[in-house]
């Protein structure tokens, strides 16, 4: 039955983390709740856990440390290694340095998680099995001499097993008995573990699969509303493949980041600084080079089927019309930048509005392909 599996390539440690994890939360889990009732404090405990760890993983190990789109100081950094370690996805100089070679090389091979070796590889696959080739470790001699950074990577196990699992248990039997002691063991520990690492594994996979490329159609990477709430903000994934060292991924005002609102809330007590953020004028730009790629892309499948007939002509006439529109756009910020003047919040809101609207009008035109 299992003649053909590649037993040499299993990656043995961490499987068996995975899978023990996984069982645990979806036996001993579902056990002790029909068992015992849940308290306050486990509720509590789980939800504090849940988006500790989780941030840690996004506003340090990725918009911090990966990408170093802002600075902080060592609060927020230790703070960010201890709970980062509590979520058991490794250390955070192996987490960068796989991180960093996913966006340099992005769908090809030497994206750790390339996406275009299939939904399941990009999730978790990459994991079980060991990388071929194994990604070299080339690309963080910044962290390589942050100290803090390197005592994480020296302890991460010790500090994932003291801060996930005895801290949470050890509190429940301080405060209660034993019994709310196992559901911290079972529930803040395990389950919680199981849950942050796949919110997290779903950037790798849902956020190169769902959703739209308004910033750039050149890579996989998407923007998803829904996936921003599961993964505190990193939904926009699109967004922060176009400008990876902004310390935002959702930059319209109606988007749910709330990794970008922490870092801003830090930085005006002092704990964060040096906020990186790219221009509004650059960010409209992008949006627009991608919606004139989707007007001629739609122009070329027009061409390919054009035909005397009055729809066809409308169609065309369509197009051309959003063309200018976009193309008026462009006067407008080149002519900004040209003369460094700073558009207004109200003439980018404007520009803003008019680009999506010309985006729907393109996805609303249709030709004999689309
Ligand atoms: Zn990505
Ligand atoms: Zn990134």
């Amino acid at each position: 039955m299992f003649k053909d599996f590649p037993f040499d390539r299993v990656n043995w440690k961490t499987s068996i983390f995975l899978i023990t994890t996984t069982l645990v939360s979806l036996i001993f889990v579902p056990m002790y709740i029909y068992h015992h009732s849940i308290s306050m404090f486990l509720i509590g405990m789980f939800m504090f856990y849940t988006v500790a760890t989780i941030m840690s993983i996004t506003l340090g190990y990725h918009r911090l440390f990966s990408h170093l789109s802002f600075k902080a100081k060592w609060p927020v950094k230790f703070l960010t290694l201890v709970f980062g370690a509590a979520a058991y996805e490794n250390s955070c100089l192996s987490w960068a340095s796989d991180h960093r070679h996913h966006h340099k090389h992005v769908d090809h091979d030497g994206d750790p998680y390339d996406i275009s070796r299939g939904f399941f590889y990009a999730h978790i696959g990459w994991l079980l099995f060991k990388l071929d080739p194994m990604p070299v470790m080339n690309n963080v001699s910044d962290l390589q001499k942050d100290k803090l950074v390197m005592w994480q990577d020296k302890w991460v196990h010790l500090i994932g097993f003291v801060v996930g699992l005895v801290f949470p248990t050890l509190l429940g039997y301080l405060m209660f008995d034993a019994t709310v002691a196992l559901g911290c063991f079972l529930i803040v520990g395990f389950l919680r573990i199981v849950v942050v690492q796949h919110c997290t594994f779903f950037i790798n996979s849902l956020c190169h699969t769902l959703g739209s490329r308004p910033y750039n159609s050149g890579n996989s990477a998407r923007d998803s509303a829904i996936m921003a709430v599961f993964t505190c903000g990193e939904g926009y994934h699109n967004y922060h493949h176009a400008f990876q060292h902004d310390y935002r991924n959702g930059v319209k005002p109606w988007q749910f980041d709330p990794t970008k609102w922490m870092i801003w809330t830090l930085s005006k007590v002092g704990l964060t600084s040096n906020l990186r953020r790219v221009s509004d004028a650059k960010i409209l730009l992008a949006e627009m080079r991608e919606a004139k790629r989707l007007i001629d892309q739609k122009r070329e499948a027009f061409v390919d089927v054009k035909q005397s007939h009055l729809v066809f002509e409308k169609t065309e006439e369509m197009i051309d019309v959003l063309s200018d529109r976009l193309s008026e756009c462009f006067a407008q910020i080149d002519e900004a930048i040209a003369d460094k003047v700073e558009l207004s919040k109200s003439a980018l809101k404007e520009i803003h509005t008019e680009i999506r609207s010309v985006v729907r009008g393109i996805g609303k035109v249709k030709t004999a392909r689309a």
